[in-house]
């Protein structure tokens, strides 16, 4: 049995078990730790999961820092939206809301120790002066004529650049390393530069700011984080993280690299989907064709199948690509055991029951959830006049092997109804079909049927009279290409032009009328579907979460 729960551990969980076998820790502290420069999306789901996760079940703590050091693209909407979203996923971090601003001052103090132990400099060389001299991987770099500055030049230049003497780009503070090192990260990085800019938390106070190697790895310091997990990309600034780590002599955190998360036909930056919403490609970053938290909270995901999702990836070394349909089917499992199911007629076509009397209305039970006896049932006015949809009608069909549904002479249930014979069609002078007409078989009653008779086809069908209208809005891929990381050209070339297609034709069931934004049903036959924010009491409107089965299948 132990045996075959180590094997089924990812390569973290089995590195954390050994740690904590062996006494090295006593208990895991993660940590998610965003930039507040745009929204989460999926790929930050995973993330998030796999920190808060790795927390939860070896009793530890998981950390939420916002890694803000970057002051020109960040804002608190996107740490307000972070914060939203990693509640929605069902995660928590208590109090421990932290903010690489918070130490400021703390790695103020590191960058005076590093240069009063000679390790680092300030260099006065412009950018790509200093770019020309660092050299390729293969060919040693020439040191910037300032970098054997003594110490105390070197703490008078950088105290200035913190008082504001020097203008943007003037002077840097660099980390005096190995200009031989094969790595270009250990060639003197850049610690700290200068910003004349305000910071959304702490305004005017600095114009120099760390950049990400010098807070990233100190703030796990600072919060004692044991296990330090980020993608594959920072890999390659593992040295760097672990000599400033070593020289500054303080709590060594250790970082770990795992393979991003990539979806087919999606893109996973946050900076091209800044640039799909400032270019009005999307309607903001909760379009529901987003692949942000956000916009799949408001497409009609639930937190569930995104964690089993995120779950079924799996945590790998090497990245590769994670099929769409992996997620989709998640969601489809979730919705189809949590939702009820109704009736909505996407392109009504008129159905008259020529037997039924004109005014009666019968109220007939239809059971919610076929899975799920709790959710109990509803009622649905069965009236003369009734929609079906046009796809349920042929005027000339196949054979009734291959047709279930309706046509001339052909008998079907009225799903929770009767069963009905159609009798003839009318049809207008362009081909289109206007009504059909039937008859109903009064032995027939779903629940009550005396007759014996026996049909394949079974319709959905909602009331002429008692019934609501809905705009329906049918999202399908945001991008046409299959790996949006395999491309040469604009990825925005890639987006598919139909991916949103608004339907206010559609009729749907009364009992719709009180539904409130947020719930999600499943219209029967034809997929999940959730009400969105821009409902308004004289108007609903449904965003399609996700068809009832793949009908994207390829071939
Ligand atoms: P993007 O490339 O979209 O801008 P990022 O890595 O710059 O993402 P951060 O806010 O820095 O965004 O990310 C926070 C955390 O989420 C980091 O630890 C990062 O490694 C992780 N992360 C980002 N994208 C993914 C992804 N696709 N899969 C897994 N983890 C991710
Ligand atoms: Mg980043």
């Amino acid at each position: 049995m132990e045996e075959e729960k180590k094997e089924s551990l990812n390569f973290i969980e089995q590195m954390i078990e050994k740690d904590l076998e062996s006494g090295k820790h006593t208990s895991v502290v993660t940590r998610f730790p965003p930039e507040p420069n745009g929204y989460l999306h999926i790929g930050h789901a995973k993330s998030i999961c796999l920190n808060f996760g790795l927390a939860q079940n070896y009793g530890g703590i998981c950390n939420l820092r916002f890694d803000d050091t970057n002051p020109e693209k960040e804002d608190t909407e996107y740490v307000d939206s972070i914060k939203n979203d990693i509640k929605w996923l069902g995660f928590d971090w208590d109090d421990r809301e932290y903010y690489a601003s918070d130490y400021f001052d703390q790695l103020y103090e590191m960058a005076i120790k590093l240069i009063k132990k000679g390790f680092a400099y300030v260099d006065d060389l412009p950018a790509d002066e200093f770019n020309k001299l660092k050299g390729t991987p293969t060919e040693p770099g020439t040191p910037s004529p300032y970098r054997d500055r003594s110490i105390e030049e070197n703490l008078d230049l950088f105290g200035r650049m913190k008082e504001g003497d020097f203008k943007e780009g003037e002077r840097v503070l660099r980390a005096k390393i190995d200009l031989s090192s094969p790595n270009m990260h250990m060639r003197d990085p850049i610690l700290y530069r200068i910003k004349h800019m305000d910071h959304h938390r702490t305004g005017s106070d600095w114009c120099i700011y760390p950049t990400y190697d010098f807070a990233h790895g100190q703030s796990d310091s600072i919060e004692n984080i044991t296990h330090s997990l980020c993608t594959l990309e920072f890999e390659v600034h593992r040295p760097l993280y672990n000599w400033l780590i070593k020289e500054l002599e303080i709590y060594p955190s250790e970082q770990t690299e795992f393979a991003r998360l990539n979806l087919s036909y999606t893109v996973v930056s946050k900076r091209k989907l800044r640039e799909l919403v400032e270019g009005n490609y999307v309607n903001g970053w909760d379009d529901p064709r987003m692949p942000t938290i956000s916009g799949i909270k408001r497409r009609g995901f639930t937190p569930e199948s995104i964690r089993e999702f995120v779950r079924k990836t799996g945590v790998a070394k090497r990245d590769g690509l994670n099929d769409v349909a992996l997620l989709e089917h998640a969601v489809r499992e979730d919705l189809n055991a949590k939702t009820n199911r109704v009736f909505g007629i996407m392109d009504p076509l008129k159905l008259i029951i020529t037997n039924w009397p004109e005014d009666k209305v019968e109220m007939l039970p239809a059971v919610n959830n076929p899975g799920d006896e709790s959710a109990g049932s509803r009622e649905m006015a069965f009236t003369r006049e009734l929609y079906v949809d046009q796809a349920d009608f042929m005027e000339d069909p196949p054979s009734p092997k291959k047709w279930y549904r309706l046509g001339p002479d052909r008998e079907v249930r009225l799903k929770f109804g009767y069963i009905i014979k159609c009798t003839g069609f009318k049809k207008a002078d362009d081909g289109t079909i206007e009504e059909i007409y039937a008859e109903y078989d009064p032995n027939t009653k779903s629940g009550h049927d005396t007759s014996g008779k026996k049909v394949k086809g079974t319709l959905g069908w909602v009331s002429a009279q008692h019934n609501i209208n809905a705009e329906i809005r049918l999202y399908d891929r945001l991008f046409l290409s299959e790996n949006m990381n395999d491309i040469d050209d604009d990825f925005k070339n890639h987006l598919n032009p139909d991916s949103l297609e608004i339907n206010t034709k559609a009729v749907l069931e009364e009992s719709l009328k009180n539904a409130k934004v947020g719930d999600q049903v499943q219209f029967e036959r034809i997929g999940y579907f959730r009400v969105d924010e821009d409902s308004t009491p004289d108007k609903l409107v449904f965003n399609r979460t996700i068809t009832l089965r793949d009908n994207w299948a390829k071939g």
